[in-house]
């Protein structure tokens, strides 16, 4: 890749369904020059994340969609190279939503009122502040432990299980005490889950049956369902609901790419059986408490109570393909860009 450029990746097309390469362009451009107050970063690390497919759309959202011929949205850790700012110095690392490029010019934040965040190398290799120490660790941090509720002895499902949040989410409901069952799409994924991460059991939802296998691996019924995926595992899930239980819902994955909705979930009248509670989140509602999370993730991956897989792939000319990759669960683990060493 050329160092000398700013390679970046724009929407050429909105996808129908799984985008295709062809949505994509990858254009070279002088790297920019930061103007008085602005900072010029040098991207090491891009992150590849399921919402950013949302934002590919021309629909309403949480959050605007990219415009045709602009930079796809997405977060990057980098040095600042060039400051102009009295509050970035040369050589601090930062992360923040400026894009899938090579180098980015910004003033200080990347969305409006949002602060670039200033990352500090000693807590762990600085791409994991695209992973567990950021955003998705974020989101397995307030989705379970605050949105969920667990209690010791509970037991929780998590899908996707071997993804960014879910690999997350059941190690932390193991560390509460919790009995966990994760769900793939890969014999390989649940054997990692299970042998690696020290889930009790999981669940291949492409070959198994949902509804057997739900009974076999959760006998006294499901206290916690932190769902990444939405689709026929939730309405599965749903049936065998506890009393009382709480579900979050996190994503819905199996959604995203399809040309019409599912008219699921149409089993509603489960959650008047099991009392449950169904909450959506985003993990920016807990933005104030983000440190919070920060100190005790790497404090438990000190201890050796939490371990990540990062899925890596070199140069960003090939993000658009891992991107549809991880879509279709190509990915094992965190999926990264390695842009420069
Ligand atoms: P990830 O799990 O690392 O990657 C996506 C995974 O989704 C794939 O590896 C694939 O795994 C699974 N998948 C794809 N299509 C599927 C389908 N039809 N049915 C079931 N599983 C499917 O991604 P992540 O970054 O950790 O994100 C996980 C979920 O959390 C996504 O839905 C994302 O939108 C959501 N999220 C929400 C927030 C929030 O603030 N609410 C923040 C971050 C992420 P398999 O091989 O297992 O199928």
């Amino acid at each position: 890749m050329n160092p000398d450029k700013n390679i970046r990746v724009t929407l050429a097309s909105r996808p129908v369904g799984f985008p295709k390469e062809s949505d994509f362009n990858i254009e070279e451009v002088p790297i920019p020059e930061p103007g008085e107050g602005e900072i010029l970063i040098k991207a090491s690390w891009l992150s590849l994340d399921p919402y950013m497919r949302g934002r590919l759309d021309d629909g309403a959202g949480y959050a605007d969609p990219v415009p045709i011929g602009d930079v796809i949205v997405g977060a990057i850790t980098g040095e600042v190279i060039k400051s102009r700012s009295p509050r970035f110095k040369v050589g601090e690392i930062i992360e923040g939503r400026l894009g899938w490029q090579s180098y980015a010019v910004s003033d200080g934040t990347d969305i409006p009122g949002n602060d670039l965040r200033k990352i500090d190398p000693s807590l762990g290799p600085i791409q994991t502040s695209l992973g567990i120490l950021g955003m998705p660790g974020f989101t397995a941090y307030f989705g379970f432990l605050d949105v969920c509720e667990p209690v010791a002895g509970d037991t929780v499902v998590v899908s996707a299980a071997s993804g960014a949040v879910g690999q997350i989410v059941g190690q932390i409901a193991k560390i509460m005490g919790c009995h966990v069952v994760g769900t793939a799409g890969s014999d390989k994924k649940i054997s990692y889950v299970v042998d690696e991460l020290g889930f009790d059991s999981g669940i291949n939802y492409k070959t198994e049956n949902l509804d057997d296998a739900l009974s076999k691996h959760c006998p006294s019924g499901i206290d916690v369902y932190f769902d990444n995926v939405g689709g026929v595992l939730t309405d599965a899930v749903f049936k065998q609901l506890n009393i009382g239980a709480r579900v979050a819902i996190c994503g819905q994955i199996s959604q995203y790419n399809l040309e019409k909705p599912e008219l699921t979930p149409r089993n509603l009248w489960q959650l008047i059986v099991s009392q449950a509670k169904v909450q959506g989140f985003l993990q920016g509602q807990y933005i104030n408490k983000h440190n919070d999370a920060l100190i005790r993730i790497s404090n438990w991956i000190k201890d050796g109570k939490l371990k990540y897989t990062e899925d890596v792939t070199v140069g960003l000319e090939n993000a658009p393909t891992t991107f549809i990759g991880m879509l279709k669960g190509d990915n094992f683990g965190k999926t990264l860009i390695k842009i420069f060493e």
